[in-house]
Formats: C-alpha cells, sequence, structure tokens
C-alpha cells in the first residue's frame, strides 16, 4: 500500500517496530499498520477478507490504478484531477461487472472515450492499444490533455523521460494508467 505517513516507532512486546499510516486503495481510507506489513499488503486487514483473491488479477490492478488517480482529485496536483464513478469508487465487485458485461479481457485496457472526462461507464470502453494509440493521437492534434511521458513499447505502456538528453524509462505496465501513476510519481 501507498505510504501516507510515518508514525514512528511503538514498543510491542518489548520491541520497537516501525508503523505508518497506509491507504487502503479498496475502503479508500488511511489505516494505521506496521510498516513491515504496509509496504507488502493490498489492501488493509478488514478489506481482505472482503476481496478474497481478487487482488491477485489484472483486472484489480487496474482497478487500484484508476482510484489511485482519482484519489488525486482532492489532493494537491490539479493537474491531476480524474473524477470516478461513485459505485466503482465504494465496490471492485461493482467495476468487475461494468468490465464484464463490456467485453473485458487480459489484452485490453480501459479506455476513456473523451480524455477530459472521468472514469464512468458512459465515458469508458476496454480497447486494444491501437485503438488507444489512436486515440492519443487524436488528442495530440487538439492539443488538449494528452498523456505526457507515456509511450507504447510493445505491447506496453512505457512511462519515461529525457534527462539530459538520455531517454531515461521509468518502466513498463500492462495498463495506461499504471503508466500514469508511475510518471507521476517519478516526476513530482
Ligand atoms: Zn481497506
Amino acid at each position: 500500500m501507498e505510504l501516507v505517513s510515518e508514525i514512528g516507532t511503538k514498543n510491542v512486546n518489548g520491541k520497537w517496530i516501525g508503523f505508518g499510516i497506509y491507504f487502503c486503495p479498496v475502503c479508500m481510507s488511511n489505516v494505521e499498520m506496521q510498516n513491515r506489513s504496509g509496504k507488502k499488503a493490498k489492501t488493509c486487514f478488514k478489506c481482505i477478507n472482503r476481496t478474497h483473491g481478487e487482488t491477485k488479477t489484472r483486472l484489480f490492478r487496474i482497478w487500484t490504478a484508476i482510484k489511485s488517480r482519482a484519489k488525486l482529485k482532492s489532493g494537491t496536483y490539479a493537474d491531476l484531477r480524474v473524477e470516478i464513478y461513485e459505485r466503482w469508487a465504494s465496490s471492485f465487485k461493482e467495476f468487475k461487472k461494468w468490465a464484464i458485461e463490456n467485453g473485458y479481457n487480459e489484452v485490453l485496457t480501459i479506455d476513456r472515450i473523451d480524455n477530459r472526462l472521468g472514469y464512468y461507464p458512459s465515458n469508458c470502453r476496454w480497447a486494444t492499444m491501437t485503438t488507444q494509440q489512436n486515440n492519443k493521437r487524436e488528442i495530440q492534434k487538439n492539443n488538449t490533455t494528452g498523456h505526457k511521458g507515456i509511450s507504447i513499447q510493445g505491447k506496453k505502456f512505457r512511462a519515461g523521460k529525457t534527462i539530459n538528453k538520455k531517454a531515461v524509462c521509468f518502466g513498463l505496465f500492462d495498463t495506461m494508467e499504471e503508466a500514469i501513476e508511475c510518471y507521476k510519481k517519478m516526476t513530482l
């Protein structure tokens, strides 16, 4: 999970253990956890039981990634304003239901039809990389938002930047959302 803030060490049964506040992407709340488990965990302890084995699926990673972008809406990074359909934000089940009904499969990625709008059922579709690339070109032509720092490499989305005239790759991802998230983190 994402570390929100460090708490420091606490004495637990005679041992000093580091604690922090972590953001749980499932219940979208801050929870206190030992750093040791917080860094590794995908969700808070309450949510582990609610999501069962789902956290290991690709669809779950997509869901976490879009929520993570939407979360920043209320944060400090104004350029990251992306809205998300309330029922998707609060329930992976709802998102999954929509995904399956709308033709989700392992090779498709979530695509916002109009990139200026948020993640809503009416503005989202499952698309191939090619569709997304075309969409991206369209955006660059129109000179609206675009996705700075994100390119396509093979079947992956690449997050990177030119630093001192050298192309630096931050990482390759299955979804554009994950690549954008990485780019933002690396360039803050
Ligand atoms: Zn939780």
